[in-house]
């Protein structure tokens, strides 16, 4: 049935440690000499970087990304990000301005406020949040460049009010050396900027090194290999969450018109791997849908990707009714779940498990992903159930702060003395007991 359809394709999607392309496995043959998992290569590369600072980090990078840097070469120099916004497209600088406004005014919005209350006469109880001082922002750049990435991450660690933001990107053109990304990066007014990517970038910011002070956090998506090294280095320093391949619910009825679930679904089957899975209880509608993918996946630039994607991991389920389709939704817990029914608000109403809910015919995902407000870091690969997408709260540490008089400690020492004799922690009684006999 569809529950056994949709259990197999979160299984398939999950982020294995040991699911290599053919071309990756050879690489860390050749620079490690043997055929190493991608955990094992992690740990290698974390250690190395760990105990050799900078020197190991330009080794990787030479070996893994065929860019020969010197230590003052890493950091991009202030003249490089002046030129590229000096020479980028001023259309894209208006949009990266526009959503900008868009990402802040949200992430603002949404922002931990300290809360205090005075439940006595005598006592002051806050949660007060204070910024992060330093965030570390991978910014991908193997397979495609992602100014959007620099965007959706920055700006809610800048609206937190963090002091310090470092971005990554691999020594490639899509990565450290892309245009785009380097003017929208200064556009934003982000200063410091490194030539490093993959395991090696992750572990130079949790450890530090000459070349790179560490960071508090490390946010961001990546390969394999950037997840399992934030994995790594979680403890040393925190992280958002593993990102793995992303995905989409649809979740549609007679309204919804076939052509626009058929492109939100190759939208999705994009990414490769990506995953995108129609539900609908409206069996005209999925059988349009399915002659709607043949027609326009043809007409993609990246077909041939799409076309794998789709094979793999795509799904057109019929369902009894909307609640089994909301039942299936919260099981699969979905990055992204896009609700093209007349009723889109009274459904999701019935759905706990999602990343992003997108509502309505006219809110394709790519809102999100480029330009609404919400970041599009998001939990994938069922970790809905229990994780959220990044924002602006995730660069804010809550601490609590407590505050009694005398008379108010009057009150409430018995109480503390009693627990404390109990436990037998007599010195933390008496702390107490020597403040109530003055
Ligand atoms: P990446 O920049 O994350 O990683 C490239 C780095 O991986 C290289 O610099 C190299 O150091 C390392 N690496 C590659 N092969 C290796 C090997 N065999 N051994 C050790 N290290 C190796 O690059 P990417 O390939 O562009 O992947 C980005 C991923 O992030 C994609 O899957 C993309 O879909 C995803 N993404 C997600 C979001 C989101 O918000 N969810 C946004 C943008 C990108």
């Amino acid at each position: 049935g569809a529950s056994t359809v949709l259990d197999e394709l979160r299984q398939k999607l999950s982020p294995q440690g040991d699911v290599v392309s053919p071309r990756g496995r050879a690489l860390t043959e050749k620079v490690f000499g043997e055929p190493l998992s991608p955990v094992a290569v992690v740990q290698r590369i974390c250690r190395d970087v760990a105990s050799e600072g900078t020197e190991a980090l330009l080794r990787y990078g030479r070996q893994l990304d065929n860019a020969d840097l010197t230590p003052d070469q890493l950091r991009v120099p202030a003249a490089d990000l002046q030129q590229a916004h000096r020479d980028a497209d001023p259309e894209l600088l208006a949009t990266v301005r526009r959503i900008r406004d868009n990402v802040r005014q949200f992430q603002t919005a949404i922002l931990h406020q300290n809360v205090q209350i005075q439940p006595a006469e005598g006592i002051r109880l806050q949660q007060r949040y204070v910024p992060l001082r330093r965030a570390g922002v991978c910014v991908p750049g193997g397979a495609a460049a992602y100014p959007s990435t620099v965007l959706m991450t920055v700006i809610p660690a800048q609206v937190a009010g963090v002091e310090e933001i470092a971005v990554v990107a691999p020594p490639t053109p899509f990565g450290a050396y892309n245009q785009d990304m380097l003017a929208t990066c200064h556009e934003l007014g982000v200063t410091e900027v490194y030539r490093m990517g993959g395991a090696q970038a992750v572990a130079a910011m949790a450890y530090g090194c000459d070349a790179v002070p560490a960071v508090d956090k490390i946010v961001g998506p990546g390969n394999l290999f950037v997840a399992l090294a934030k994995k790594h280095v979680y403890g040393t320093v925190d992280i958002d969450s593993i990102a793995g391949p992303s995905e989409v619910i649809v979740i549609a009825d007679e309204t919804a018109r076939a052509d626009f679930i058929a492109a939100d679904l190759l939208a999705q089957a994009e990414h490769s791997p990506g995953s995108a899975i129609l539900i609908t209880w409206h069996q005209p509608l999925l059988d349009a849908v399915r002659q709607q993918l043949d027609r326009q996946v043809a007409e993609l630039e990246r077909a041939e990707l799409t076309i794998d994607s789709l094979e793999s991991f795509a799904a057109l389920i019929r369902v009894r009714d909307p609640q089994q389709a909301c039942e299936l939704t919260d099981q699969f817990a979905p990055e992204h779940l896009h609700i093209q029914t007349a009723n889109p608000r009274d459904l999701i109403a019935n759905i706990r498990n999602s990343g992003a809910a997108f509502l309505g015919h006219y809110t394709p995902v790519a809102l999100g992903d480029y330009a609404a407000g919400p970041s599009h870091v998001l939990p994938t690969g069922g970790t809905a159930k229990w994780a959220a997408g990044l924002s602006a709260n995730d660069f804010l540490r809550s601490g609590s702060v407590i505050e009694f008089s005398e008379s108010a400690l009057e009150q409430i020492g018995p109480d503390v003395e009693r627990l404390a004799e109990k436990e037998g922690l007599t010195a933390h009684a008496a702390s107490v007991s020597i403040r109530r006999s003055q």
